[in-house]
């Protein structure tokens, strides 16, 4: 390891499970204090527990639902009493929807997924924002999906929960890269995770039936890993001219 992260404080939401516990063990062996957040506190503790077991740096752990405003600033609170400041924040939580296309939502799930992926977003970036704009650095990371840029790959709650988040990407970069704010999105492709439980039991057959046509041109799925060593790039200094980036992580699936 290199130290690539060394003396950053990073925040990292959904840090439970997949891609979120595999970026705080990657972000703390290469040097960076992490805050590891997620709404299963015991899943949680159990990878802050395993990092340090492996010797692998300096991780602490926080119950945060990312839907709820006041629980991501007791985040960020957290964050900067334990380790004095903040460089990097991942928004890594999210959901599943239904597979439901717009024919058979319902407003719950609609809320749900918004709430869980894309509210939470909003208010961690605008948080981040604060932070970051009186010392003018500061980097974020949005875990979206090609389902954010593609229309063939869950339904249409999920779908558009992650568009929105490609536009608060690229928005926010905009708005203040004359500010040293860095702020881009990967797109992951199929990755083993555990996210198919939270599709829960109610599947829309329609839906599912309709959108298995975009998954069947899936590469073979990639690992949590593979996210974590793109994300580690851009969040590191060596990705100081890559800002506003929609990164596809999928093994070529949205190339063709
Ligand atoms: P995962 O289910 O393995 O991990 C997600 C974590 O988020 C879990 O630990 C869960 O407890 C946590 N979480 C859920 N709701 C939360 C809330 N309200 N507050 C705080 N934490 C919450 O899934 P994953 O695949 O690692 O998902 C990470 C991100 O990657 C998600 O945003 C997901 O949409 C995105 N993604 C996943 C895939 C894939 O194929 N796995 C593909 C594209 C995008």
């Amino acid at each position: 390891m290199t130290d690539r992260l060394k003396n950053k404080v990073a925040i990292i939401t959904g840090a439970g499970s997949g891609m979120g516990a595999a970026m705080a063990k990657l972000f703390a062996a290469e040097g960076a204090k992490v805050v590891a957040a997620d709404l299963n506190k015991d899943r949680v503790n159990e990878v802050v527990t395993n990092i340090a077991k492996d010797g692998g740096g300096e991780v602490a752990s926080i119950k945060t639902d990312v839907s709820d405003e006041e629980d991501i600033k007791a985040m960020f609170k957290f964050a900067k009493d334990k380790f004095g400041q903040i460089d990097i924040v991942v928004n890594n939580a999210g959901i599943m929807d239904n597979m439901a296309p717009i024919g058979d939502l319902t407003d719950e799930m609609w809320k749900k997924v918004f709430a869980v992926n894309t509210d939470s977003v909003m208010y961690a970036t605008r948080e981040a924002v604060k932070e970051f704009l009186p010392k003018k650095q500061g980097v974020i990371l949005n875990i979206a999906s090609v389902g954010g840029t593609n229309g063939a790959r869950a339904g249409v709650a999920y779908t558009a929960s992650k568009h929105a988040v490609v536009g608060i990407t690229k928005n926010t970069a905009y708005m203040y890269q004359k500010e040293g704010i860095r702020v881009n999105a990967i797109a992951p492709g199929g990755i083993k995770t555990n996210i198919a439980q939270s599709m829960g039991k109610n599947i829309d057959k329609f839906g599912f039936d309709r959108q298995s046509q975009g998954m069947a041109t899936s590469p073979e799925p990639g690992t949590s890993e593979e996210i974590a060593n793109a994300a580690l790039f851009l969040v590191s200094d060596e990705a100081s001219y890559v800002n506003g980036a929609v990164l596809p992580v999928d093994g070529s699936w949205t190339a063709y």
